[in-house]
């Protein structure tokens, strides 16, 4: 399978796209990573998603990547005695821990953490910040707001509260039956909803214990501050923008994505830009042409995936959004000014052997107009260093371990194929060749860029590179000169 972009597509799945025959037009539309999100599914559901996708995995012949979105602590108001209430700039109203059903005076909020971090003059945002609420008053489980803006509260809409620091981690216990559920299936990511810490991140961790790659999701002012440390911390990063524009003014939302894009692209770290990319596609077969540009602007950042929320979950149109975001992906790589903006944001190589390696195999490649990138990657780390490079020729991954290849379809302009180990350095060769030939990567008499790690299979030890000609029958030869 050769796609025609280097950039991910990465669609969720729900109610309107998570059976088997949705899912074969979504993979072979073009999305490479599936993402299953536990604020609407069920374990059941979960389970049932992930063995479609394996089975359309399965039929198709290429790894596919699988990742569980873990709601974190979203908060939501309670209900109300009739289901809503009408509100107006200076209405008054106390959040408090009693169940009771709510009025106009009060209501329930159900997260005691949230009471006891409130202080005077936090704001809190309900229903996406259509309606701006500021407290006023705290006491011991509970606390008095006055409304800013907005005219209506109704039954368990969602509350952002951007001021307030929460002092519980980023799992509830929600958060962490489904992520045990998870870890029993077949998947490659998980991502964390709603961290604001580096620890929140260490948690996790402990419970995933290396199974599964971890995805730290932007959303919180206080994620942007820690930003460094997060990446840092994590194995790959979502521009969550939805909840971030509601926790932060919206106008700083593309300066952060610009951001965050740059320092994940520096770290070697995975990034993906999140919902809204497609937003009208929910009702309508085309696109609006701001969200054309908006998709494009991500590709031209050198995102390495780009996301479909409602519009593959819920929406009329699952399979057009998939493919107009193909499109568009292409269309954008395809002008020549796209290479340009890419290699001119081209973070330095670090001094290690792996960066070395990578930058050395895309300058020669470039240089003598090579087909491509063949590296060798057992744990994935050669395979995101290369991407690091962003290397004009295109990347073959090969690794014996069908759970790095799966991960690594997230990544940036890496295509990844299941190889089993090569015995020694000519099997190497040929095995590079025969993968670059079948995958349509090279035909005979071109030539690929192979890199490595000798001794094989000694983690971290990329240090070679090999220049092979593909065979007339697509087996490597070594044999003639290599100019
Ligand atoms: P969500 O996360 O879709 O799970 O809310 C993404 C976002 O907030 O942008
Ligand atoms: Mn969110």
């Amino acid at each position: 399978m050769n796609r025609n972009r280097r950039v991910k597509i990465l669609a969720t799945l729900g109610p309107a796209s998570n059976n088997p025959e949705m899912i074969f037009k979504l993979a072979s539309a073009g999305a490479d990573v599936f993402r299953i999100n536990m604020s609407h599914a069920s374990h059941d559901v979960m389970r049932g998603t992930v063995a479609a996708i394996r089975g359309v995995e399965e039929q198709l012949g290429f790894p596919i990547g699988i990742l569980v979105d873990i709601q974190g602590p979203k908060h939501r108001l309670g209900v109300f005695e009739k289901g809503e209430i009408d509100v107006q700039p200076g209405h008054v109203i106390t959040l408090d821990s009693d169940p009771k059903p709510g009025n106009t005076e009060r209501v329930h909020l159900p997260h005691r953490d949230i009471l006891d971090a409130m202080q005077i003059g936090h704001r809190m945002l309900v229903n996406d910040g259509k309606v701006e609420l500021r407290v006023i008053e705290t006491g011991d489980g509970w606390a008095r707001a006055e409304v800013v803006s907005g005219t209506w509260l109704a039954d368990k809409k969602g509350v952002n509260l951007p001021d307030s620091e929460l002092a519980s981690g980023a799992l509830t216990e929600k958060d962490r039956k489904d992520l045990d559920a998870a870890l029993q299936e077949e998947i490659d990511w998980v991502a964390l909803s709603f961290i604001q810490r580096p620890d929140d991140l260490a948690e996790a961790r402990k419970v995933c214990r290396g199974r599964v790659g971890l995805m730290a999701k932007i959303e919180k002012p206080q994620a942007m501050q820690r930003l460094d440390e997060i990446i840092e911390n994590s194995d790959a990063v979502m521009v969550a923008r939805g909840d971030l524009g509601v926790e932060m003014p919206l106008e700083l939302v593309p300066s952060m994505q610009k951001k965050m894009i740059r320092k994940c692209r520096k770290a070697g770290r995975p990034v993906v830009v999140a919902t809204q990319m497609l937003e009208s596609m929910i009702n309508a077969p085309v696109p609006t042409r701001a969200e054309v540009s908006d998709v494009a602007n991500a590709v031209y950042e050198g995102a390495d995936a780009i996301m479909l929320s409602a519009e593959s979950a819920a929406g009329d149109y699952p399979l057009e959004a998939v493919s107009t975001m193909n499109s568009i992906a292409e269309a954008i790589e395809s002008d020549k000014g796209y290479l340009d903006t890419i290699a001119s944001q081209r973070p330095e190589p670090e001094p290690t052997g792996s960066d070395a390696i990578s930058y050395a195999a895309s300058e020669i490649a470039d240089t003598l107009g090579l087909a491509g990138i063949v590296c060798f990657t057992a744990s994935g780390s050669t395979g995101l260093r290369a991407a690091r490079a962003r290397p004009a020729k295109p990347i073959l991954a090969l690794s014996p371990v069908p759970k790095t290849a799966r991960r690594l379809a997230l990544v940036w302009g890496t295509q990844c194929v299941i190889t089993p180990d090569a015995g020694d350095l000519d099997d190497m060769v040929d095995k590079a060749c025969r993968a670059a030939y079948r995958e349509e990567l090279a035909r005979p008499g071109d030539r690929i860029i192979i890199s490595a790690g000798v001794p094989l299979r000694t983690p971290g030890s990329t240090n070679m590179l090999r220049i092979a000609y593909i065979g007339s029958d697509g087996q490597g030869s070594i044999h003639r000169s290599t100019d």
